[in-house]
């Protein structure tokens, strides 16, 4: 792959299926290699460009907890919306959580009855509206991976900086590894490598891995976003497990680096220290979530704003939860693509662009019914 040098050549059809043909040697003879990509951008891009058809049946791809969005649980989004009714606040947010349904209502809903929820493009968009409405409590909501934590922790810096004291966050971030400990744990998966997430990965370099591939013999590869970029990460995987191998790749060289990123590190731990957090699906892994520190506590939402959320209730037939742990085929929701679609979504995967069940009413059809898990 050394001479793929843009971006049409990381979509070229020829090599796509020379890298199918050479996965498919290697993994002439394997038992079934089940492989989860924990991404939800891997997930879509497996989805948009039919990849699971491209694999032999014994290499099973399973979706996993890679959307924040939809691994964010029923009772932050209850707890956002009665931070949204509240008269003083300002609720600023990414696009997706507008739509993510709560137990009766949705921040969408709620802007419809005239709360104040904006969608801004970055959290230094919502330190700006607290600068310009300091009659108002303005809350961002902090969902995201390592991806996304950093630029929050920089808008809790700059508000701090500035004096923004009506500047708060509402933190749900959630870090990747613990998540990979808690699914590799399930044996009812019986995994054998994770495609790893590559914008987590250019954050947190290939170190905090370690672990799969040393204590749990499971293979890793950091892989890119591109057709050829994911084929060959599933290439690395299968020739791993061929040869009983575990070990932590990097196919996506050209923007991941061992050491991650150190500035985007350092401000993560300046701002937030790990606790404990809930995930849609998965329950609550101890260290995923990140915090706001002591030394931030006057812009720390759940802190300093009192609110009383309803009781958190979930349909009693959606089945993100096993969705997102990999136990089951968004087909295999009983509301899937009739009473839940993107335009009525009942759970976040229907919501989100990186969620699973989005992605798979999107482009599922065009797959072969009960081929690859897919
Ligand atoms: S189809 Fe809807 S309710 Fe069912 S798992 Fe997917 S998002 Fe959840």
């Amino acid at each position: 792959m050394s001479g793929v040098k843009f971006v049409e050549e990381f979509r070229d059809g020829a090599i796509a299926r020379g890298l199918a043909r050479r996965i498919a040697d290697v993994a002439r003879g394997l038992p079934e290699v089940r492989l989860m990509e924990v991404c939800g951008t891997h997930t879509m891009a497996i989805y948009r460009n039919s990849i699971r058809q491209l694999l032999p049946e014994n290499i099973v791809l399973i979706s996993g907890p890679g959307c924040p969005v939809c691994v964010t649980p029923n009772d932050y989004i209850d707890r956002a919306i009665a931070l949204a009714r509240r008269p003083d606040v300002t609720l600023c947010t990414f696009g997706d959580m507008v739509r993510v349904p709560g137990s009766s209502s949705s921040l969408e809903l709620e802007k419809s009855k005239r709360a104040d929820v904006r969608v801004v493009y970055s959290p230094l968009d919502a330190v700006d509206v607290g600068m310009q409405n300091p009659g108002r409590k303005v809350v961002f909501l902090g969902v995201g991976f390592e991806t996304t934590a950093p630029t929050v922790a920089a808008a809790i810096e700059l508000a701090a900086a500035k004096g923004v004291a009506n500047f708060f966050v509402s933190s749900a971030h959630k870090v990747m590894p613990p998540a990979l400990a808690a699914l590799t744990a399930d044996a009812r998966l019986g995994l054998k490598g994770f495609i790893l997430p590559a914008h987590v990965s250019a954050i947190i370099g290939v170190v905090p891995y370690q672990f799969l591939a040393v204590k749990h013999g499971m293979a890793g590869v950091i892989a890119g976003f591109e057709p050829l970029d994911i084929l060959q990460g599933i290439l690395m995987l299968v020739e791993q497990v061929a040869e009983g191998r575990a070990a932590i790749e990097v196919q996506y060289t050209r923007v991941v680096r061992e050491e991650g990123n150190p500035r985007a590190l350092a401000l993560l731990e300046r701002v937030f220290q790990p606790c404990d957090a809930e995930w849609r699906g998965l329950g609550i892994i101890l260290g995923s979530g990140l915090a706001v520190r002591a030394e931030y506590a006057a812009h720390h939402a759940e802190a300093n704003i009192a609110v009383e959320p309803e009781q958190t209730v979930t349909h009693p037939l959606c089945q993100c939860g096993e969705v997102l742990r990999g136990l089951i085929h968004p087909r295999e929701c009983p509301l899937f693509g009739t009473v839940c679609t993107p335009e009525t979504p009942v759970g976040a995967c229907m919501v989100s662009t990186e969620g699973t069940c989005a992605a798979c009413y999107k482009y599922g059809a065009r797959l072969e019914e009960g081929h690859n898990h897919g």
